[in-house]
């Protein structure tokens, strides 16, 4: 017996087949059109981060941890990843380029101003940018922020750039190579310039 399993496993559970990616495939994953059809997996975050939580297959139901962590590596199975504590889907993959209605909730509660250093457009009157710009970048909480449209202009057409380290931190590097860190809070940060400016090196100050 596992060490981490509270009980010993039903007759029917021993005997069943682990749920791997192999086996996944032997369920009737096409339909009798022969299109396949989508497999929904929802994985808590903390399982995939090494935690213990069972993950659920649509139509299947809970599978154990190291097998959820496998699922979500597997690029023809949709990850739906989730905040464990509100259940609130924090990851659509490349799925959708518009977020959820929870998932654009959960990003405007977690940064409830526009991301732009000093900036305070409510999130409510705010874009939701793709971080990383779609498809590239998923329509995932930790790669959406939102900008008002004056900085999510800038960002977009201006020259400047900006990374989330992690979610609902925004650091932005302008033309001229200042740099800012803006915690989901609103505090601001005045980073150390890079070493080497993306442009010449300007004084100018950073129109914020
Ligand atoms: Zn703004």
């Amino acid at each position: 017996m596992p060490p981490s399993a509270p009980a010993g496993p039903s007759p029917a559970a021993a005997q069943a087949p682990p749920l791997t990616g192999t086996v996944l495939h032997r369920y009737p994953l096409s339909s009798t059109a022969g299109r396949r059809a989508r497999v929904d997996v929802t994985v808590p975050i903390t399982t995939l981060l090494g935690g213990d939580a069972p993950a659920y297959v649509t139509s299947l139901g809970p599978i154990p941890a190291h097998d959820a962590r496998a699922h979500a590596a597997h690029s023809s199975i949709r990850r739906l990843l989730t905040d464990p504590a509100s259940g609130t889907v924090l990851d659509v993959g490349t799925s959708t380029y518009r977020p959820p209605a929870p998932l654009a909730e959960h990003v405007r509660h977690r940064n409830p101003v526009c991301v732009a250093p000093g900036c305070t457009q409510p999130a409510i009157d705010s874009e939701l940018d793709h971080t990383v710009p779609y498809p590239a970048g998923p329509t995932a909480a930790h790669n959406l922020g939102p900008l008002c449209k004056r900085h999510h202009l800038l960002k977009t057409h201006a020259g400047y750039r900006l990374v989330q380290p992690t979610p609902g931190v925004f650091e932005w590097t302008t033309p001229t190579g200042q740099r800012y860190r803006k915690l989901a809070d609103g505090d601001t940060f005045h980073l150390e310039r890079e070493p080497e400016p993306t442009l010449a090196d300007r004084d100018e100050p950073p129109p914020f």
